[in-house]
């Protein structure tokens, strides 16, 4: 069994770190070997997956601590290349601890494939005729792919749509709904929406025109929750009471203002990318569907809710389209998306996608809390700092020491940590 919590972690050596998570993992030390060695995908292999490669391009995987998600600590591997992100998530998953941890839950993994039929001279007609060979056609795209059948998934529905108001005129639009079970599933709906357009053709006398799956995901939902008891919000000189009703203040904003709220669904993707990628996963798929998702009334909106219950504590939910996969495309190929599933130890698509929402609310409840509170530069500033410090040149211990001068002096700035360097140097000089 998994311990999510490694105190000190953070204060490790490097090189320390992958034995120590390894063993809280209990994990051989080898399935995280990929890590080790810059992420394990040799420019021959990168080679494969797609066109004139020239190598690799690295960023860093940290790992999301105190993540108790249905009753299990899962250790969370995180790709991205921001400061505070990763100790922000682990920060809150603690005080999610506090309150039992995260509860999540998905619906069945359908996915949307789309045929655009056009050039219909009786649109209604053509629906009908559609429906009424409904069995017939779903039959048929059940059959297409026999691995997925096998595993469980396969064709479910069949739905039609009329676009009314197009500047080409009125035109129908088939959805065949489709179960990918452990796939992030656009090569099987794809193929399905593509072997079934001859036959919709001859049914509705029509042209299909685009045959692709929906990045609207909107019946492969994920839901998590997490109930954070009042006192575990208090710090400094903020009471409890205090950082919740902020923390709801500030959800408000983003619920009613698309400014706010696309800020505020940026800091849920910093968590749920870092995990889509670390696995991966196409995150372009996944902003799309989260996107399009807090968009559906018609309004952009915030895709996570923040509300006090009777007891006084925080409860922060998050629902959102998951489209991952645990088969197929890059999550079999990549050598560290195989090591992140081991480590995070999920078995179904719909696991890993408990998961990353699971990331996603706790990132959305780091930022809330630092806007509500002391603001967001204060806790980010000293992490920005090393890399300001990085990019003017500093190495080694110089690093903390250039990044600390400047937290201190109150300006992070490029041209301020290149004087400190010079100022560094100069005192070094023998006389
Ligand atoms: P895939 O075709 O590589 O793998 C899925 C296949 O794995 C299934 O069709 C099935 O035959 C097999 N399989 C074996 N065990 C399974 C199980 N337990 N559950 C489900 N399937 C199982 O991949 P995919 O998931 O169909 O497609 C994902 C890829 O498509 C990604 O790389 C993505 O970037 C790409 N893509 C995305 C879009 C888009 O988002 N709009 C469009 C085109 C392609």
């Amino acid at each position: 069994m998994a311990d999510s919590r490694i105190p000190g972690f953070y204060n490790m050596p490097l090189s320390g770190r992958i034995g120590r998570l390894a063993q809280a993992a209990d994990l051989p030390q080898e399935v995280l070997a990929p890590y080790a060695s810059g992420g394990g995908l040799s420019p021959e292999a990168a080679d494969h997956m797609i066109e004139n490669v020239v190598g690799t391009h690295a960023l860093p995987v940290g790992i999301g601590l105190n993540f108790r998600i249905n009753e299990k600590d899962v250790l969370v591997p995180m790709v991205i290349e921001e400061p505070s992100v990763v100790a922000g998530a682990s920060f809150m998953a603690k005080l999610a601890r506090a309150g039992g941890g995260f509860r999540a839950s998905s619906t069945a993994p359908e996915m949307i494939g789309q045929m655009q039929v056009l050039d219909l001279r009786d649109i209604q007609s053509a629906c009908a005729s559609l429906l009424e060979h409904k069995t017939e056609l779903l039959s048929e795209a059940d059959s297409i792919d026999p691995v997925l059948k096998k595993a469980g998934g396969g064709a479910r529905d069949l739905e039609v749509r009329v676009i009314q108001d197009s500047p080409i005129g009125a035109f129908l639009v088939l959805h065949l709904i489709y179960d990918v079970r452990d796939a992030m599933g656009a090569n099987a709906v794809n193929t399905a929406c593509e072997r079934l357009a001859p036959r919709v053709e001859a049914l509705t006398g029509g042209r299909v025109h685009l045959r692709i799956l929906s990045n609207l995901a909107d019946r492969r939902l994920t839901r998590t929750r997490c109930r954070i008891p009042a006192t575990e919000l208090a710090f400094d000189r903020f009471t409890g009471e205090a950082v919740r009703d902020g923390i709801v203040e500030a959800w408000a904003f983003a619920l009613a203002d698309p400014y706010r709220a696309a800020t505020h669904n940026k800091g849920i993707m910093n968590g749920v990318d870092a995990v889509v990628i670390a696995t991966g996963n196409d995150w372009r798929a996944i902003e799309a569907g989260a996107h399009a998702y807090a968009a559906r009334s018609g309004k952009y909106t915030s895709l996570s809710t923040w509300e006090v219950d009777a007891q006084g504590n925080l409860v922060g939910t998050l629902e959102m389209p998951m489209a991952v996969g645990i088969v197929g495309g890059a999550t079999k190929v990549h050598p560290s998306a195989q090591a992140a599933l081991r480590l995070m130890g999920v078995k179904t698509a719909s696991e890993l996608a408990e998961v990353i929402v699971s990331v996603g609310l706790a990132q959305n409840l780091a930022a809330l809390r630092a806007l509500a509170t002391e603001g967001i530069q204060r806790g980010h500033m000293s992490l920005h700092a090393r890399q300001v410090a990085i990019a003017a040149g500093a190495t080694g211990e110089l690093i903390e020491v250039v990044a600390t001068q400047m937290v201190a002096d109150g300006v992070v700035r490029i041209d301020r940590a290149e004087e400190i360097l010079k100022g560094r140097r100069k005192s070094s000089k023998p006389s």
